[in-house]
């Protein structure tokens, strides 16, 4: 044979639309040519395929070398077509023979070494997983073993290097290489930090509960060193851990990112911090390929924006595309692709630009107009997405210097997280969607008011001010919070919105108004 074809997979965005290598062998001036590849990746792909043949011990072939990645429009990335590239042109050579119908129930994925080993690429578990859904069998290489394995136990094959990938189709035993780590086997994880280490802040663990029960979005508004961050850090901890589906969803779009999927990682609820002077296309997503940004790392998690107005201007407004809507779109020129983005906002701020405003001590020296300005950076439409707003003020000195024992308001993840979970499931019992993603028709039938509540609600809303957004904003909190509140509810669906929920929930959003 002096055709022959392998199939592998691209990566766009969350799918993976099928890829034919294709190699013929002619007679001729000697060439190697590889078409359907960018022409930086084509260089780069053919000296490694070279080079890996070459130290495996296989006589490169002398004529002319025709490679054709098909379909040729779809955008491509080389490292991944490396093995398969030189296995074509093993099987154009007849030095190695696979059947032609077990040949086509397989894909291909791994990069080349110089000297014939086989390095990781990236989005290995996406590709799997659709590998899988295709009823076909994958080879990976053995250190993208464990992320295949997640998606596609039964039917992945590997191995450490170009000849172990022959090995494996002339019969010879699988060996399980000392690379692989099973699951139990891996380091265990980092310990989650525990809303027990915080002192103090009775108020914003109060919001912290609030915000983990119905994945309402929270803004900390307070001078530094009082605790923001610590709040935010500990919001995945309260949180239920993911499911089947969404734990995979989060481990697809780790595995197509920059960063790549960390195995300790599966199953946890992501945590995402970007700093302040991060791109929009970092936290959006972009770049050349179309990378996954912030916003879908956090998919499913938590997305933590402390020093929230030094923010770019143009970041904070492209967030309110995927807070509402849940997705990102990223276009290019020949390709667009979408990237799920359901996180939870937390936003940290300082009251001021020096951050001591209204400090005992006085030390704020920053002028009103200051203070609007930099306020104002956050805009009236980002800020109204933000269901909850709470101050975190400076600790008065016996609570900080106090036992963390004797802590009045000392609560423990493990039992904050046990409210959450029930609270959630009085939610999805009810409306089969949590508080947050009510819609306005929703809202009217989940968030009945009594007369005195409707009452309330009036007089805020002339007090306050109240946008017809910031109204159903607080009905989902006081939604949520008449969930948290156990008192007096035989039914499975927990008791109806009082006054004390409709105040509490309006409170919670005055912080910078
Ligand atoms: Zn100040």
């Amino acid at each position: 044979m002096r055709i022959a074809r392998v199939a592998s997979r691209a990566q766009l965005g969350l799918t993976a639309p099928r890829v034919q290598v294709e190699v013929h062998l002619g007679g001729g001036l000697p060439t190697f040519s590889i078409v359907g590849l960018p022409a930086t990746a084509v260089k780069e792909s053919k000296d490694r395929v070279r080079a890996a043949l070459h130290n495996s011990g296989f006589e490169f072939p002398a004529g002319r070398i025709t490679v054709n990645l098909s379909p040729a429009d779809l955008p491509k990335e080389g490292c991944r077509y490396d093995l398969p590239i030189a296995l074509g042109i093993l099987l154009a050579l007849g030095e190695i023979k696979i059947p032609v119908s077990e040949l086509e129930r397989c894909e291909f994925y791994g990069e080349l070494g110089l000297s014939g080993e086989l390095k990781p690429i990236r989005g290995i578990l996406h590709a799997a997983a659709h590998a899988a859904h295709d009823d076909r069998n994958v080879v990976v290489p053995t250190s993208n073993l464990y992320e295949a394995r997640l998606v596609a136990a039964q039917t992945t094959r590997h191995a450490a290097t170009l000849l172990g990938v022959c090995a494996l189709f002339r019969g010879a035993p699988a060996q399980e290489s000392a690379d692989f780590a099973p699951a139990e086997t891996l380091p265990a994880l980092s310990s989650v930090p525990d809303l027990a280490d915080v002192r103090g802040q009775a108020a914003a663990k109060r919001a912290l509960l609030v915000a983990a029960a119905g994945a309402h979005s929270l803004l900390l508004v307070g001078p530094p060193g009082t605790g923001k961050s610590m709040l935010a850090q500990r919001l995945p901890g309260l949180l239920p851990p993911l499911e089947g589906d969404e734990a995979l969803d989060v481990a697809t779009i780790a595995s197509v990112s920059l960063r790549g999927f960390e195995p300790r990682d599966f199953g946890r609820r992501p945590f995402r911090a970007p700093h302040h002077s991060a791109s929009a296309s970092a936290v959006i997503g972009g770049g050349p390929h179309a990378r996954p940004g912030e916003v879908s790392l956090a998919h499913r998690g938590v997305l933590f924006l402390d020093e929230l107005p030094e923010f770019n201007r143009t970041v904070l407004e492209s967030l309110r595309e995927p807070l509402e809507s849940g997705v990102v779109a990223i276009s290019r020129a020949a390709f667009q692709v979408e990237y799920p983005a359901r996180f939870q906002l937390v936003a940290a701020m300082n009251p001021c630009p020096c951050g001591y405003l209204g400090d005992v001590s006085g030390r704020c020296r920053c002028a009103p107009p200051v203070i609007a300005r930099y306020r104002s950076r956050i805009s009236g439409p980002l800020l109204d997405r933000i269901d909850l707003r709470v101050e975190v003020p400076p600790l008065p000195s016996e609570e900080l210097l106090g036992e963390v024992g004797a802590d009045a308001t000392a609560m423990s993840s493990a039992m904050v997280a046990g409210r959450v979970h029930d609270a959630r499931r009085r939610q999805q019992r009810r409306a089969g969607k949590l508080n947050s993603d009510l819609t306005s028709g929703e809202i009217q039938r989940h968030c009945r008011l009594d007369r005195n509540c409707r009452r309330l609600l009036a007089q805020a809303r002339e007090r306050l001010n109240l946008s017809a957004r910031a109204m159903h904003r607080a009905l989902r909190v006081a939604r949520t919070i008449a969930d948290l509140d156990e008192s007096g509810s035989g039914n499975e669906t927990g008791p109806n919105i009082g006054p004390a929920h409709l105040a509490e929930a309006l409170q919670l959003r005055r912080a910078i108004d």
